[in-house]
């Protein structure tokens, strides 16, 4: 394909009919998509991608711990209804998770080989383990697409002149009739994301969101001991609580020598991040038993003291089973205290160590049961964003047409993938959203 042309001056501009600038998820997805759109049209079409890193698909290759959760698996509605909590986001991708399902990407993925298996907990993976597979099969359908790549070329600027883009490289002028913008959040920097796309959509015009953390770890002002490291609470609630607000999320829990990770605590640091940057900390708490009321807690509670006067409390609270042996991490869990944890608890509420139910008075009940129920983990230091499988913000959904993913600010122009304002939940929501939102851009365009 012979796409350069000579400008008056004579100095070589490469035009397309459509550039897209970014080669992860959302933008392979809308180039891919852009061809099949063209061959259904018989419109001759030049379309090319401009990637800064050597290869696209960085962020693919690193996902899932390098085994890419790349979907979730149900209908839509499903993915919709679980992986986008907040309303409007979902509102606004239910049309391209609609047009470009997880059947359609997997069926995309099957057409290159590459097979998946469904989790029990409802996370696909290709069944290679390998995510670098999701991530070869992508460059090839790109190179069968006929999409001339650019890679290793970080684009500097983009400008509107006539009805031309005009997109500057370092060494490279490219024009474009439309312009695919596809440069995903700001997280994981060393992966090519440094903010560069919400620059380029600020200087055409578009509003952007302040990016911030998603999906992060939760560092803690004093960490937790060292011996807690590592230990992992199952079902638990996760509650956040800063300048009279609280939030909370239901999940498995770990521990780190920093803070807190796991699915509750990666799912909380979006809400986590907000309040830090409302009221400069938040305080954190675990309510370990969170299938039960305080009132069926304590009637639990009272009735082991009845049945079992002379078991030791911490007998208990090392077999009490806290949560369903089902949980959401890979690695085995017990669904009980962890014995290590146990200790802390029972100091917290003020009990001897070796206490027994029948020892055990009756506002020492009410402290234990009231530490079960609001266990403290510290306070948060910070949610890092660098740290984040995503980011939060990005440009703002209400100058997005979400059936076309066409700007409303500047004529031509498409945002998808994770530049958008939206943030899904861990467990292939986001790798969807990005090739939904992808796809449904280059077949608009
Ligand atoms: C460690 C980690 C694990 C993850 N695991 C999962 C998972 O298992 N499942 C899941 O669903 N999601 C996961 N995610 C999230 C998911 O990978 C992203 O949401 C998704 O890849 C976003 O796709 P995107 O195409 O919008 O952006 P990206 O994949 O980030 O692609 C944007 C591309 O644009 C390029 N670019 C940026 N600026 C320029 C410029 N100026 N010029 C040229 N190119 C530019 C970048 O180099 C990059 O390649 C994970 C993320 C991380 C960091």
């Amino acid at each position: 394909m012979n796409n350069i042309e000579t400008t008056a001056e004579g100095a070589g501009q490469l035009h397309s009919t459509i550039l897209v600038i970014g080669g992860g998820a959302a933008g392979m997805a809308a180039a891919i998509a852009a061809r099949r759109s063209a061959k259904g049209s018989g419109q001759p079409c030049s379309i090319n991608i401009i990637e800064r890193n050597a290869r696209p698909g960085a962020k693919i290759r690193i996902s899932g711990g390098g085994k890419c959760n790349v979907t979730h698996q149900g209908t839509p509605a499903e993915l919709l209804e679980q992986g986008f909590l907040r309303r409007n986001e979902a509102r606004f991708l239910r049309h391209a998770l609609y047009s470009f399902s997880n059947s359609d990407l997997l069926e995309l993925l099957r057409s290159r080989g590459v097979e998946t298996e469904d989790r029990p907990d409802g996370k696909v993976f290709p069944v290679s383990g390998d995510a670098a597979t999701v991530a070869r099969a992508f460059e090839e359908l790109l190179r069968d697409s006929k999409v001339q790549p650019h890679y290793s070329s970080r684009v500097r600027s983009v400008e509107r002149r006539g009805e031309l883009f005009v997109v500057t490289t370092a060494d490279k002028v490219f024009t474009a009739d439309s312009l695919i913008l596809a440069t995903g959040g700001v997280s994981y920097s060393k992966t090519g994301t440094t903010g560069d796309g919400l620059a380029i959509a600020r200087s055409l015009g578009h509003t952007i969101t302040k990016p911030s953390a998603a999906l992060a770890p939760l560092f803690t002002i004093k960490p937790p001991p060292a011996s807690l490291s590592g230990l992992a609470l199952r079902g638990i609630s996760l509650v956040a609580i800063a300048g009279g607000k609280s939030v909370e999320r239901r999940g498995d829990l770990l521990f780190t020598h920093r803070g807190f990770s796991g699915p509750a605590a990666l799912s909380l640091s979006r809400d986590v991040a907000e309040l830090m940057g409302a009221s400069g900390t938040c305080a954190l708490f675990a309510d370990l038993f969170a299938q039960q009321s305080s009132a069926e807690l304590e009637s639990e509670l009272l009735r082991q003291a009845r049945k079992s006067g002379t078991q030791m409390v911490r007998k208990f609270l090392q077999s009490c089973p806290i949560a369903p042996q089902k949980g959401s991490f890979g690695v085995a869990l017990n669904g009980t205290i962890p014995t290590a944890l146990v200790p802390f608890i029972m100091r917290y509420a003020g009990l001897e160590n070796d206490v027994t139910w029948s020892g055990l008075a009756r506002e020492k009940r009410q402290s234990l049961l009231s530490t079960l129920k609001r266990f403290p983990l510290g306070s948060v230091r910070d949610v890092p964003l660098d740290q984040g499988e995503i980011s939060a913000g990005g440009v703002s959904l209400s100058e997005v047409n979400p059936k076309t993913l066409c700007s409303r600010v500047v004529p031509h122009l498409f945002l998808c993938g994770e530049l958008l304002d939206y943030a899904g939940e861990i467990g292939g929501f986001n790798l969807q959203a990005a090739f939904s939102t992808g796809w449904v851009a280059g077949e608009s365009c």
